[in-house]
């Protein structure tokens, strides 16, 4: 029986072990079918993955060069194109609907010689922190199924957490990996806006939504992220920068780090008080290892969720007016309808709740009587939100914060209060407001024994800092497993 443990111990399990892929992912197919009441994946692409894994085991025996993943078994978020194979956004508006071309993320994925295991469950249009508002169900937290796995990737999140993949892919646009991972217990890294091409990723917010990429340890994450990121000819948003070796660029620092904290943050009354002891006393601990921790005023945090519910309400309503009932998906049956009844109802049938919450919202703050007033004027946060950021980071390498104000809560306790829900996204939304990178480690244990995360940031396109960091603190937490 193999056990997981990193990509790199995989890779040397393959060495000695002829059908090692095929075993591999017979075990995966295992797991996954064992936890169907976890609701993680809403399609197992069983007949692919034992093929491709069977091919893989072929070309180590031909001895053949072998991709940087080869073999690494990874789920991807159901809004990731990947041709010839459903993709829905876990919508009912995208229900018989196939991508005709690969995601770059995919094309990057299987040029490595990865095994794409399956699709993953997720808040429809990736709109929830939840998981609750998928039309194939609500996805549970493998350590206690009667809690949310947290959202909008709930379903790639639980995927590695519960050992049904390696490495999985989702996505975040306010802090759909990182809350999740949070959620979970495990990591969960949203690079850069720009980084990684969002080219065949269901859109969302375009200026928000980034690719971001699961796992147990920083190093597995390196590793994916040096592959798929990059520019592309197919988005001309993504940075021509040359994406550094990040798996060879972990090595700990002896100089100290310069890291700040929001004070307000830390003092915010919706932060449960057991997580606002663990990450003072953790920044006590960080103070006393010789590294420089300082709070910082943020007086700016309370501007933050409205902003970024106005801008990308705004977005995404403009993003999804293509689904029309037309040319993509979900066509309502009502037969008497003239063409804007059409739309009218393959929109109204198609949708779920919560977007067509936040399309009537986004269309509302662009309406041009209320433009100023609100897409204006959030434009206008987002600008001083990113000022005071570059101010900061003229200081220090890093930011730390909580991911989220509470661990994860139970199924329903949130349904019937929108803005609650919106209000919890409060330190995750930041970093996609200003398009820095951000990830979640799993350092700590609340009093009700469920995981939390830390958040750490760092300025534009510094990955590097931002993983290198993150693997230096989780070994000095935990010593005896990381070190
Ligand atoms: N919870 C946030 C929202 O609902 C973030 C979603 C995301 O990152 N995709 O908008």
């Amino acid at each position: 029986m193999f056990s997981f443990s990193s990509i790199r111990n995989y890779q040397q399990f393959l060495t000695d072990h002829p059908n090692g892929c095929s075993q591999v992912v017979q075990q995966y197919l295992d797991a996954i079918q064992e936890n169907e009441h976890l609701n993680a994946f809403v399609e197992v692409f069983s007949e692919d993955a034992i093929e491709t894994a069977k091919k893989l085991d072929e070309k180590r025996a031909a001895g053949k060069p072998l991709g940087k993943l080869h073999g690494v078994v990874v789920a991807i978020k159901d809004v990731i194109s990947y041709k010839g194979h459903s993709v829905s956004a876990s919508s009912k508006i995208l229900s018989n609907f196939t991508a005709i071309y690969h995601a770059t993320v995919i094309e990057k994925l299987l040029a490595e010689d990865a095994i794409i295991i399956g699709r993953n469950n997720c808040d429809e249009f990736a709109m929830g922190s939840s998981n609750e508002n998928s039309v194939y169900g609500t996805v549970k937290n493998a350590l206690d199924p009667s809690r949310v796995p947290g959202g909008s990737s709930g379903g790639s999140a639980v995927a590695v957490q519960a050992g049904l993949c390696m490495i999985s892919l989702g996505s975040d646009t306010g802090g759909s990996v990182r809350q999740p991972a949070d959620f979970c217990g495990i990591v969960g890294l949203k690079p850069s806006y720009g980084r990684i091409s969002r080219y065949g990723l269901i859109a969302y917010a375009s200026s928000f939504d980034q690719i971001g990429i699961f796992g147990n340890t920083v190093e597995d994450i390196a590793l994916v992220l040096e592959i798929i990121a990059g520019e592309d000819a197919f988005d001309s948003t993504v940075s021509q920068k040359t994406v550094p070796h990040y798996s060879e660029e972990l090595a700990f620092t002896q100089k100290p780090w310069r890291i700040a904290y929001f004070k307000e943050a830390l003092d915010h009354p919706g932060l449960d008080p057991a997580i606002k002891q663990e990450i003072s006393s953790f920044i006590k601990k960080l103070t006393a290892w010789g590294h420089i921790v300082e709070p910082v005023d943020f007086e700016l945090l309370e501007y933050i969720v409205p902003a970024y519910y106005v801008l990308t309400t705004a977005e995404a309503s403009s993003n999804l007016s293509r689904f029309d009932g037309v040319k993509f998906g979900y066509r309502s049956m009502s037969k008497d309808a003239d063409l804007t009844g059409l739309y009218n109802a393959s929109r109204s049938e198609g949708f779920g709740k919560e977007v067509q919450r936040r399309i009537m919202l986004g269309t509302f703050v662009l309406s041009s009587g209320y433009f100023d007033a609100y897409y204006t004027k959030a434009q206008q946060v987002r600008r001083i939100l990113q000022d005071r950021t570059q101010e900061i980071f003229s200081n220090y390498q890093a930011i730390i914060l909580p991911t989220v104000p509470s661990p994860a809560f139970k199924i329903g306790e949130k349904t019937n209060d929108p803005v609650e829900m919106f209000l919890a996204d409060i330190y995750t939304v930041f970093a996609n407001l200003v398009g820095i990178p951000g990830i979640s480690i799993p350092l700590f244990k609340h009093p009700n024994g469920l995981p939390f995360g830390l958040q750490v940031l760092t300025t534009h396109f510094d990955e590097v800092s931002l993983l290198r960091l993150s693997k230096q603190l989780m070994a000095l937490s935990k010593p005896a497993e990381n070190a």
